[in-house]
C-alpha cells in the first residue's frame, strides 16, 4: 500500500507532470536557504503556476498528513526554508504575472513569485516604484510577505507591513480567501493580512500580493560622510532621527565592513573608518534642505570627508556596495560562512546596543562587520564562521549575547529576517508567555494538521 507521502507525490505528479520533480539537484537545491542551519531534503519540490494548483497540492498534504514548504527564492536568513521534516517543498517562482497596476491609485496586484526587481522595471515608466528592497534582488514578494521584510528605504517608506494592501492567501486545507483590499484603510474585521505578513509559511500560502506604490521622487541626493569614532557615527543617527529630517535612507557600515566593501565593491575615497550613507528624495528644494540639516549634524559630532552623488550611476553604484555588504563582508575570509544578526532597539539605545555589541565582538575574538538600517534603529552583526562546529557554536554564542541586550533595552530579536529556526528560542522572552500561546493557537485553528513549514517558529 503506498505511504501518505507516495499517495501525494503521485497525486501531485498527476496535476503538475514534469513541474513535480524528485530530481536529487533540485531537491538539494530546496535543502536550504542563505543560512547556517544543516539543510535537510524535501521529498519531491512541486513548480506550481496557479492558485488552484496551490489549493490543490495544499489539500492534498493536508488530507494525508504530509509537510509542505513554500519556496519564494530561498534568500531567507534563518532556516526558514529548510524541510526539517521532509515533505513537499511549494516553489512558486514560476508566478510571475503582474496582475494589474494603477497609475491613478498608485497600486497594484502581483502573483508571489514576481521579484521587486522585476516589478519596478515594470513601473518605471509609469513614474512609479515599489520601495521595499531587502539586500538581494532575487527574492520574491510572497516570501517578502511572509518574512515581512524590509531594507534601506524602510526608515522612510515603511516595511511590508505598511506596504501590502491585500493578499490571496490558500490555507493548510486548500480554502482559498482575500484579504484587505485596495484602499488605503478600512475600520472591519480582523486584519487577516496583517496576520499572514511574517507568518513565515506557517499558517497558509500567499499566491496574490496587492501592494501600495510610490511616486519616483523629483529629486534624489545621497552621500557618504566618515568618523573617527563609532560612537559619533551612531550618535549622529540618533540625532537625525529625532529631528524629523526625513532621510529616505541611513546605513551605518562600521571599520570592518567598510574596508570589505571599499575591496569587494571597488569603493573610491573612502577609509576602514565608521561610515554612514545617507539618501534624501523629494523636490529639487526639499532635498537640498534635508541634506543641509543633516550634514550640519554630523559636522557637529565631526564627521569628515562628505561625499554628494547625485548622479544616478554613482548612486546605484554606492547602494549596489551597500547590498553587497554581506558578500562583501564573506570575502575578506574565503571558506567562512557568514551568521547575520538582526537585531533592533528603540532609536535612543542605538548607541548604547552598538557600543556593547563590538565590545562583544572584541572580547569573542571573531571577526565581524556591523552593517545596518540605523534609521530603524535595526542593525546586522555578519558573524564570521569559520569551517567546523566549534566556530558556529562561538558565533551562537555572540548572536544570543547579541539578542540579550537587544531585548533587555526593549527591542527585537528581529527586524526583518524572522524567526525560522535560528530565533525560535528567543521568542517566549520577546513576546511573553500567554502571548506566544495566543500565537500557537493561531496556528492550530488554521493549520490543525501542523503541516504547514512544521518545526518553523515555534520551538518543538
Ligand atoms: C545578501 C542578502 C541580503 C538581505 N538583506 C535583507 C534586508 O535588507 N532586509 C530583509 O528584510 N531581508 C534581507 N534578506 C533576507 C531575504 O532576502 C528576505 O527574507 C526575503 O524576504 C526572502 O524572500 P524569498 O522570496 O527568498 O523567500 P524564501 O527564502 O523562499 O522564503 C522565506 C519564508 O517565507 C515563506 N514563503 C515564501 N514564499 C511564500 C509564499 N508565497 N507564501 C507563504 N510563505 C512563503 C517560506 O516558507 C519561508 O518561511 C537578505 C538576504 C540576503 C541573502
Amino acid at each position: 500500500m503506498a505511504t501518505p507521502l507516495e499517495t501525494v507525490i503521485a497525486a501531485a505528479r498527476d496535476l503538475l507532470g514534469e513541474r513535480l520533480s524528485t530530481n536529487a539537484t533540485l531537491r538539494e537545491h530546496h535543502s536550504h536557504g542563505q543560512d547556517t542551519q544543516p539543510p535537510h531534503l524535501p521529498d519531491a519540490v512541486a513548480f506550481v503556476e496557479t492558485t488552484a494548483e496551490v489549493a490543490r497540492i495544499l489539500a492534498l498534504c493536508h488530507t494525508h498528513g504530509v509537510p509542505v514548504v513554500p519556496w519564494g527564492a530561498g534568500t531567507s536568513l534563518e532556516g526558514h526554508v529548510t524541510p526539517v521534516r521532509g515533505g513537499i517543498t511549494l516553489d512558486l517562482s514560476r508566478m510571475t504575472r503582474i496582475l494589474a497596476t494603477s497609475q491613478e491609485d498608485m497600486d497594484c496586484r502581483v502573483e508571489a513569485g514576481v521579484t521587486r526587481d522585476q516589478l519596478n522595471t515594470h513601473l518605471r515608466d509609469a513614474g512609479l516604484f515599489f520601495p521595499v528592497d531587502p539586500g538581494t534582488a532575487a527574492c520574491t514578494l510572497g516570501g517578502m510577505c511572509a518574512t515581512r521584510a524590509s531594507g534601506t528605504n524602510a526608515v522612510r517608506y515603511g516595511t511590508m507591513r505598511e506596504n501590502v494592501l491585500g493578499l490571496t492567501v490558500v490555507l493548510a486545507d486548500g480554502r482559498v480567501i482575500r484579504t484587505g483590499g485596495r484602499v488605503r484603510k478600512s475600520s472591519t474585521g480582523y486584519d487577516l493580512t496583517r496576520l499572514f505578513i511574517g507568518s513565515e509559511g506557517t499558517l497558509g500560502v500567499i499566491t496574490e500580493v496587492g501592494l501600495r506604490l510610490h511616486g519616483i521622487p523629483e529629486a534624489i541626493s545621497s552621500a557618504t560622510c566618515q568618523f573617527d569614532d563609532l560612537r559619533a557615527a551612531v550618535e549622529t543617527v540618533i540625532t537625525v532621527m529625532q529631528s524629523g529630517i526625513p532621510v529616505a535612507r541611513i546605513e551605518f557600515l562600521d571599520e570592518v565592513q567598510i574596508a570589505a566593501s571599499i575591496a569587494y565593491s571597488k569603493l573610491t575615497g573612502l577609509e576602514a573608518k565608521p561610515t554612514l550613507f545617507f539618501e534624501f528624495h523629494g523636490t529639487e528644494a526639499s532635498v537640498a534642505e534635508q541634506a543641509a540639516q543633516a550634514e550640519a549634524i554630523a559636522r557637529d559630532y565631526g564627521a569628515h570627508g562628505f561625499r554628494w552623488a547625485t548622479d544616478p550611476a554613482e548612486r546605484a553604484k554606492l547602494w549596489q556596495a551597500r547590498h553587497d555588504a554581506l558578500w562583501a563582508a564573506l570575502a575578506l575570509k574565503p571558506g567562512y560562512q557568514g551568521l547575520t544578526t538582526d537585531s533592533i532597539v528603540p532609536i535612543s539605545a542605538l548607541a548604547e546596543a552598538v557600543l556593547g555589541t563590538k565590545a562583544d565582538i572584541a572580547a569573542s575574538g571573531v571577526t565581524a562587520a556591523v552593517v545596518g538600517h540605523v534609521g530603524d534603529g535595526n542593525f546586522h552583526t555578519v558573524i564570521l564562521v569559520p569551517p567546523g562546529p566549534e566556530g558556529l557554536a562561538q558565533a551562537w554564542e555572540l548572536d544570543k549575547k547579541i539578542v540579550a541586550r537587544a531585548l533587555a533595552l526593549g527591542g527585537s530579536c528581529s527586524g526583518e529576517h524572522g524567526v525560522g529556526l535560528g530565533k525560535r528560542e528567543f521568542l517566549e522572552q520577546e513576546h511573553g508567555a500567554e502571548a506566544l500561546a495566543v500565537m500557537r493557537s493561531i496556528k492550530q485553528t488554521l493549520d490543525p494538521r501542523g503541516v504547514m513549514n512544521p518545526g518553523k517558529m515555534f520551538l518543538n
